[in-house]
């Protein structure tokens, strides 16, 4: 197969999810406080995020305390920001509030649900839909394939500025360069320190060469240490972006081990984690001018960053940008990295858009097809054919809307694609790259390790501990020495789900094996009998992979389920499933898995009730708490 021809996705019926006025992609802060005032404002809004849980400036980022600009109270902060700090308590620790992540995300979930925000998480867009010129709604992936969602306003909070790629917008043409994001390590354990400023040598490369310490919502035991490192930038596909990520992730790991090795306090402190993606600019801006179909549309600059509406324009009528790719200079794209100025900009945002926007009563104008028994494919292009699933939830009437087919590049042609990288893919992964087989492995989250680290599992109380168990805790107990944490062994081997995540990737990544991160397998390329790799949903849009030989550990057969293979779902006696656990943070690194009943994840409905319902589970039904 070219590399440089695309794979066709086929022209198909697809399953409309919901009807909303508007949809916004990201569950940021910005894109939840623009969801509550449209939401306030009458609208009827809808929630794309990709993660499985909401406000990625404060959690996925790991910025979890909130310092009050000199002189405000808590009174003057947003809504949304208030409602973080009360979830924890509002004692300040050295100016600050610290936040707690589990607090913080179900607080934001309560607020939506309390506005009949819909929430719709692990999904991302993939397409648009039109009619005619005007927008009529976004097509997502997940693990139940793609479904639309009918909308005539779409914002885009997501920093690679994803809808605005996928309605073929220009951007500015800036050189690749070097510059400094965020990254934070969360420590619990750690001896009396007296500054909250930390010198460190230069081979670190943090910029600055200093640390800035913050206080955990544990009290002085637990702290967060917060370096500036430098980051790739513009970052502009998903491949760029992994490698930006595995990069952060070392330089993060570096400092832990600095810390550790030679500063007394942190001696025997434990690393609880690391960021989940690192802050800073990622996506270049669109390019200017800001197009027509915005000057009717006036308002009072937006407050926060205060700019006008147009600055957020995106290249389509409807579409808005409320992210890194705004026409905003450098300090203004950096300040929406801020929880508060974030909050603040998406709130002035969502009022503009409800006070400037000329909503028509009826909103959708999707052609749907009422009572269509599962998509069917329409068009044929060259082959491999993709297959993907037809409907999230069997039995159900859905309406239907045809999308045109759509060409998807292809982004890696090599001899094995592993699907998914758990710790079995990942040491799959690691074997054949280290045989010199060309090898990709992807997954949705952001590093390896799965089930095993962010599934929550950090201890195994029965299994297999030889050969590919024994040789990932080999891996992982290297990091282990370095952080002066006692090996995974004996009995009940438990390990530092950091420290699993670090030895997995970098590991993998050492091997020589391309790693795409935070991408949502949504479909399987299928050449007559045998699956030929598979198609993912990524931050800057959809891509082809392909293997000669495609290795399925998803855990869920997700791309044997996909290529048509049969199969039952739970036991084949009695279709009974394993029970479901949505882990929280007992204390800093130390995950409760809560039992929550049961989950369909081959059903992007259920697997949304499932986060929300084991999210809200009480402390009563757990067995791993440490
Ligand atoms: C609470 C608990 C306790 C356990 N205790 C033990 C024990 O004591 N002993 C023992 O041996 N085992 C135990 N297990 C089971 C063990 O953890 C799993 O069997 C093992 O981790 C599975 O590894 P895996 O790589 O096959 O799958 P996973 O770790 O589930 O990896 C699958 C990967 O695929 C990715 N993925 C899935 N679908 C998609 C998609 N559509 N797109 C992109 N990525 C996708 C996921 O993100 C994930 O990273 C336990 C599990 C749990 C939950």
């Amino acid at each position: 197969m070219n590399k440089s021809m695309p794979v066709w996705l086929d022209s198909k019926a697809l399953p409309i999810l919901d009807s909303r006025d508007v949809v916004i992609i990201d569950a940021s802060l910005a894109g939840i406080a623009a969801a509550l005032a449209l939401a306030r404002a009458g609208h009827n809004v809808a929630i794309v995020e990709p993660r499985t849980y909401p406000g990625r400036e404060i959690t996925a980022t790991l910025n979890h305390w909130i310092r009050p600009p000199q002189g405000m109270a808590l009174p003057a902060l947003p809504e949304l920001i208030r409602t973080c700090i009360e979830a924890g308590g509002t004692t300040t620790l050295n100016g600050e509030y610290p936040l707690h992540p589990d607090a913080v995300k179900r607080r934001l979930e309560d607020l939506l649900l309390a506005a009949d925000v819909r929430m719709i998480y692990a999904s991302l867009p993939v397409g648009l839909c039109f009619d005619g010129d005007s927008l009529a709604g976004v097509a997502i992936g997940n693990k139940s394939g793609r479904q639309v969602i009918a909308c005539q306003i779409l914002i885009d909070t997501s920093p690679s500025a994803l809808v605005c790629r996928l309605a073929g917008a220009s951007f500015s043409d800036e050189p690749q360069r070097l510059i400094p994001g965020r990254v934070t390590l969360e420590f619990d354990h750690v001896g009396s320190l007296d500054e909250d400023v930390l010198a460190v040598p230069s081979a670190l490369g943090v910029v600055g060469n200093v640390l800035h310490v913050h206080r955990g919502y544990r009290g002085p035991l637990h702290v967060l240490v917060e370096a500036a490192v430098l980051l790739s930038y513009p970052v502009t596909d998903a491949f760029e972006m992994t490698r930006r990520d595995i990069e952060a992730r070392r330089k993060a790991i570096d400092i832990a081990f600095y810390l550790v090795e030679n500063i007394p306090a942190f001696e025997h402190a434990e690393l609880a984690t690391t960021s989940y993606e690192s802050a800073g600019l990622l996506s270049n801006r669109l390019a200017s001018p800001p197009p027509a179909w915005v000057e009717p549309l006036t308002s009072a600059a937006i407050g926060g960053v205060q700019a006008a509406l147009s600055a957020f324009a995106g290249p389509v009528r409807g579409i808005w940008c409320l992210g890194d790719a705004a026409r905003l200079d450098d300090t203004a794209r950096l300040s929406l990295c801020d929880p508060i100025m974030a909050a603040q900009t998406g709130e002035a945002f969502g009022q503009a858009i409800a006070d400037a926007w000329p909503m028509p009563a009826s909103l959708t104008t999707l052609t749907m097809q009422p009572q269509r028994s599962c998509g069917q494919v329409h068009e044929s292009y060259p082959r491999p054919a993709v297959r993907e699933p037809n409907q999230p939830q069997r039995g159900r009437t859905y309406t239907w809307h045809t999308v045109p087919a759509m060409p998807v590049p292809l982004a890696y042609d090599g001899d094995v694609l592993v699907a998914g990288g758990g710790t079995s893919g990942a040491m799959a992964a690691i074997a054949a790259a280290r045989e010199g087989i060309s090898t990709c492995i992807v997954d949705m989250n952001p590093g390896l390790g799965g089930t095993g680290t962010y599934g929550g599992t950090h201890s195994y109380w029965f299994g297999r501990r030889t050969g590919f168990c024994a040789q990932s805790l080999a891996v992982v107990n290297d990091v282990h020495q370095r952080l002066h944490l006692p090996p995974a062994a004996g009995p009940i081997p438990t390990w530092n789900i950091e420290a699993k995540v670090y030895a997995l990737t970098d590991a993998t990544d050492r091997a020589g094996a391309k790693i795409l991160l935070n991408a949502l397998l949504i479909g399987a390329l299928v050449e007559g009998t045998t699956v030929q790799g598979v198609v993912a949903a990524t931050r800057f849009g959809p891509v082809a992979l392909r293997g000669k030989i495609t290795i399925d550990a998803t855990g869920d057969g997700d791309i044997a389920a996909f290529a048509g293979a049969r199969y039952v779902y739970g036991s084949r006696r009695d279709h009974a499933v394993m029970w479901y656990t949505l882990h929280q943070f007992a204390r800093p690194g130390r995950t409760r898995n809560n039992f929550t009943s049961t989950v369909d994840v081959s059903n992007i409905e259920d697997y949304n009730r499932a986060i929300l319902a084991g999210r809200r589970r009480g402390d009563l039904s757990h067995d791993h708490d440490h």
